[in-house]
């Protein structure tokens, strides 16, 4: 069993160290919120002080943090994971940020002689505290081969995407498909609707024909066919409206650095940026249903 060290513990970093914890690893872990520290403590974690504590306490240091901002500051700082971790620990970050950050990050490590990979998940919360979680590795072969075991312990799904910054590739393409499909079932929805066609018959329909899709049978915006759908509970998340915007800026961000076509992914992000400025970040991503539901054509 391995002793981890682990910083970021919100809502997916806090049951991640729960179920290393149920796996008999040792978990030392760090936030800056004080009642995440507790959380820990009573789930049968450390608590260390600070971040560096944390990172020189493990031969694995894993973390799970908002953005790339503060990935630079918890791996880069003067008190940072890469200057305090041991010689041969394996560092894994698992937030979500852009692949620049990431491939900096790594390099960084490199330099250092520490072997880092990026393994960004998908899942939720609930996948998270479930311990289904996928995750999406980038990096080399030899750290993939260590740190798989302890992935085990928190996901269902691992899986090697290739070198540094492919994990997080994976992630905001996959992230991008959801956004704009999450939309198109919306749309779908509310036209039905307006046509005459209650949910639950268009629900039946589609989930069999050829526009099924997660978004749709897995998650349905609209409430009644799918009954743990936030969309049942006045769209409490879940995986926020914000969250979806960060990602599909980030999917925007490698679109403009890869000169790539995305006009669905573009538009996407235009309508998530609308709602989150309307207020409602905080509702879960499917809660767009409510404002493509508002919308009327000027034709
Ligand atoms: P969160 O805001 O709940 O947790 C982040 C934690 O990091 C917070 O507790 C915060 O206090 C802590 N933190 C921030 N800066 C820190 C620092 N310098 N030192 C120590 N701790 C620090 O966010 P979350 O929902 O757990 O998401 C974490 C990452 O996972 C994000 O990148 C998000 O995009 C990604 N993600 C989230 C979900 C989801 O459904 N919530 C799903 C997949 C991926």
């Amino acid at each position: 069993m391995a002793t981890i060290g682990f910083i970021g513990l919100g809502n997916m970093g806090a049951p991640m160290a729960a179920n290393l914890l149920k796996a008999g690893h040792q978990v030392i872990g760090y936030d800056l919120v004080a009642s995440a520290r507790a959380a820990l403590e009573e789930r049968g974690g450390r608590a260390a002080t600070s971040a560096a504590e944390a990172a020189a306490a493990g031969e694995i240091v894993i973390t799970m943090l908002p953005a790339g901002p503060q990935v630079r500051e918890v791996y880069l700082g003067p008190d940072g994971i890469i200057a305090r971790a041991k010689p041969d620990a394996l560092l894994i970050d698992c937030s979500t940020i852009d692949v620049e950050t990431a491939r900096a990050v790594a390099a960084n490590a490199g330099e250092s002689q520490l072997l880092m990979l990026d393994a960004p998940v998908s899942g939720g919360v609930i996948g998270a505290e479930a311990g289904t979680l996928t995750f999406m590795v980038g990096g080399e072969a030899a750290a993939y081969a260590r740190a798989e075991p302890i992935l085990q312990a928190m996901g269902r799904t691992i899986v090697h995407a290739g070198p540094a910054g492919n994990g997080q590739s994976a992630k905001i393409c996959n992230n991008m498909i959801l956004g704009a499909s999450m939309i198109a079932v919306c749309e779908g929805f509310v036209l039905a609707e307006r046509l005459g066609l209650s949910v639950q018959t268009l629900f039946d329909i589609c989930s069999k024909s050829t526009s099924q899709c997660w978004a749709m049978t897995g998650y349905c915006p609209a409430p009644g066919p799918v009954p743990a759908a936030p969309s049942n509970r006045g769209y409490a998340p879940g995986f926020t409206a914000a969250n979806m915007l960060k990602d599909l800026r980030l999917a925007q961000q490698a679109a403009g650095t890869t000169a790539t076509a995305t006009p669905l992914g573009a538009a996407a992000a235009n309508l998530y940026q609308m709602f989150v400025d309307g207020g409602a970040g905080g509702l879960d991503f499917s809660g767009i249903m409510r404002f493509i539901n508002l919308q009327e054509s000027n034709r």
